[in-house]
């Protein structure tokens, strides 16, 4: 039986099985539960259609990989979002579901419902984040496992991202003991004194943290809207130089489900 579609409901955008292509994860196999609604606009965002908190058709992909997709309405009853997880995730071995966006803290209330229903059914969470909600975070933490935490860069994103907020975030995060680490875009026209503040804000919030100190992920920007160009190599050789220089754990890793062709 359908359940009742209602106001207090989630808004999703797509359901599926995909690899994950960025950053600590890259190369696992996740569940994608996408939500609706960003409360930034970076330039270069590759999911213009999940930024508005508005109703709309949901698709729900029916096997892992196969792109069988059910389209449904938007807001998801709960317990529909969280039955068509876990048919995926049981479908085939995943790592675990991530909880992606759009930002997907903005529907906290909902996440009350779901994270904990996630857990139920022994889902562990990851999060993918912009950093900007740390009292959400906080809330829900007993029922993450991993935060992919974005740190904007204006230069880059062209938002007005809080770096106080920003580094809220990452202290809560840390002070819960969740796997996290930090995602930075990288740009042609990457600030090299905004790359350095972002650096130097991890290094500081790692230091005065008991847990692992996070990874850094450099990521060169995948042309998409108005952000036309990457960061040529040099450019990108120049980048990691100046952020190894003030914290050692910094990695470089593109976007490569977008490599090899993958949603
Ligand atoms: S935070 Fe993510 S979803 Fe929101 S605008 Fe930026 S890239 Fe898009």
């Amino acid at each position: 039986m359908t359940a009742p579609r209602g106001p207090d409901d989630l808004l999703v955008s797509e359901i599926f099985s995909a690899i994950q292509g960025e950053a600590a994860l890259v190369g696992t196999r996740q569940v994608f539960l996408r939500l609706q609604g960003c409360n930034i606009r970076c330039a270069y965002c590759d999911q213009p259609e999940a930024l508005e908190r508005r109703a709309g058709p949901c698709r729900i992909e029916r096997t892992p990989g196969r792109r069988d997709w059910s389209v449904v309405p938007s807001p998801l009853p709960i317990v529909e979002a969280v039955e068509a997880v876990t048919a995926l995730w049981h479908a085939l071995p995943h790592h675990s579901v991530s909880l992606t966006g759009g930002e997907p803290l903005m529907q906290a209330e909902r996440l009350t419902v779901l994270l904990p229903a996630l857990a139920a059914a022994g889902i562990p969470v990851m999060v993918e984040t912009n950093g900007t909600l740390p009292r959400v975070l906080e809330r829900l933490a007993e029922y993450v496992g991993h935060v992919s935490m974005d740190l904007k860069l204006p230069s880059v994103d062209g938002t007005r991202t809080d770096p106080a907020v920003q580094r809220r975030f990452l202290r809560v995060s840390l002070a819960a003991g969740l796997d996290t680490w930090v995602k930075i875009v990288l740009g042609p026209t990457t600030d090299r004194d905004e790359l350095e503040a972002a650096v130097d804000m991890v290094a500081a919030e790692a230091g005065g943290s008991a847990g692992p100190p996070p990874v850094v992920y450099l990521q060169p920007v995948t042309p998409f809207g108005r952000v036309t160009a990457g960061p040529d190599p040099e450019t990108v050789l120049a980048l990691h130089e100046t952020a190894l220089r003030r914290y050692p754990s910094v990695r470089v890793v593109p976007q490569t489900h977008k490599a090899i062709g993958q949603l």
